[in-house]
């Protein structure tokens, strides 16, 4: 069965006041694929209900995609237009939001040789530089909302009819961003709350270091001086309150980029580009991926690590209790905003200016210089379970308990 309206309308309204929280007079671009219509004709209307102006919807399809992918030649894929990236930059330089439906049929891309997507995300990142540091620093709001497409419903339930499979996808859905029926924007005001102390016991702490435990996965990953744990809501440069995922489970901040040592173990598939990559495990030494295996995709994990320098370093830590309500589901979405909810978490690449004091003000190579990774990648990777054991390293070298068996161990007030 569909989803009722009500429903829709709801989810639609959280995603447009709590998401992005558009302000009266901003614009919005909506990044859809087509066959999120029907759930975009709601967003939409309620942009322009929360006073939005300037309501832009910006297409995308699989099949296109993948024809692309197949057909173009290599020296189309490698070049990026001038005038999308003109586009791009003069909406969020005017203050304009940023709202993203991601849905992918994981496999998409299956049977393309990885060395096509890779350039083309080469490209596109590169070009889109300026726009992406809007993101990454929270200048304008943004966020990024799901919904179930066939394509991806057939690879999370491959035993359901479609129709059966996309019922149970918005259930899932509807669960883990909380719009059941009652009020789901009181509902995120709470769990932001409880985010928001999680990040603050973690930022007085300023641990030294973290040290992860767990079957494949022994890892030191020194933070940061002064990072920053971030977590729920963010504030943006326009002043406005946002989410930037939806769902959001986890408090985040910045590895020391020359300071992880030792091996990580994934404990689910990652998605990359329309490609999978399973039971994957990395090796590092002073922040460099200096060796990696991979029992699946170990040639798109390649293309991913070769992308640029800062592919092979980390740029996010994350944890993420394993009783989140992503985690409870106990579905495999084969979809990172899901998945890197449902547990503990690392970035290959870029890091979050933000999770270091004074970051968003820094050039890139004032960054680079304090430690921070850059990368025009950000892809996140999930090392959670119920056998996780993450310890907190002061810098008088006190050892204190974080997380056991994949779970907080610290107090959280
Ligand atoms: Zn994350
Ligand atoms: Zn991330």
């Amino acid at each position: 069965m569909k989803p009722s309206a009500e429903l829709l309308r709801s989810y639609a309204r959280l995603a447009i006041q709590t998401g992005v929280n558009l302000q009266k007079g901003q614009s919005l671009i909506i990044n859809s694929p087509i066959e999120g219509a029907e759930f975009v004709h709601y967003l939409v209307e309620e942009a322009y209900l929360a006073g939005g102006e300037n309501i832009q919807v910006e297409w995308g399809d699989e099949i296109v995609a993948r024809l692309r992918y197949e057909k173009e030649p290599m020296h189309v894929l490698e070049s990026f237009p001038d005038w999308r990236v003109q586009k791009m930059n003069e909406h969020v330089e005017n203050g304009g939001a940023v709202l993203s439906v991601y849905a992918q049929n994981p496999e998409l891309l299956k049977g393309i040789d990885p060395k096509r997507p890779a350039a083309a995300s080469k490209a596109a990142g590169e070009a889109l530089e300026k726009y992406r540091s809007y993101m990454m620093n929270d200048r304008v709001q943004w966020s990024i909302v799901s919904i179930p497409t066939e394509g991806w419903v057939k690879k999370v339930f491959p035993d359901l009819d479609v129709e059966a499979g996309v019922a149970k996808l918005w259930d899932e859905i509807f669960k883990i961003v909380r719009v059941d029926g009652g009020d789901p924007i009181a509902a995120w005001k709470e769990h932001n709350e409880t985010l928001r102390k999680a990040r603050e016991v973690l930022n007085k702490k300023q641990y030294q270091k973290l040290v992860y435990k767990a079957p494949g996965t022994d890892l030191e990953i020194e933070l940061i001086e002064n990072h920053i744990w971030h977590g729920g809501s963010a504030v943006a440069e326009t002043g406005a309150e946002f989410n930037p995922n939806i769902p959001t489970e986890e408090v985040f901040t910045m590895p020391y980029r020359d300071g992880v040592n030792g091996t990580v173990r994934s404990t689910k598939p990652l998605n990359y580009h329309g490609n999978l990559i399973h039971n994957f495990s990395l090796t590092f030494k002073d922040g460099k991926v200096v060796d990696f295996e991979a029992e699946e995709g170990y040639e798109t994990l390649e293309q991913l690590l070769n992308t640029d320098e800062g592919s092979r370093f980390l740029g996010e830590v994350a944890l993420v209790p394993h009783t989140s309500p992503v985690s409870q589901s106990n579905v495999i979405f084969y979809n990172t905003l899901f998945d890197e909810n449902a547990s503990c978490h690392l970035a290959l690449g870029e890091a979050y200016p933000t999770n270091v004091e004074g970051g968003s003000k820094m050039s890139k190579d004032e960054l680079k210089a304090a430690g921070v990774n850059t990368s025009i990648n950000h892809e996140d990777f999930m090392i959670g379970s119920a056998e996780l054991d993450i310890d907190g390293v002061t810098k008088d070298g006190k050892v204190e308990p974080i997380f056991r068996k994949g779970n907080w161990a610290i107090d959280l007030g």
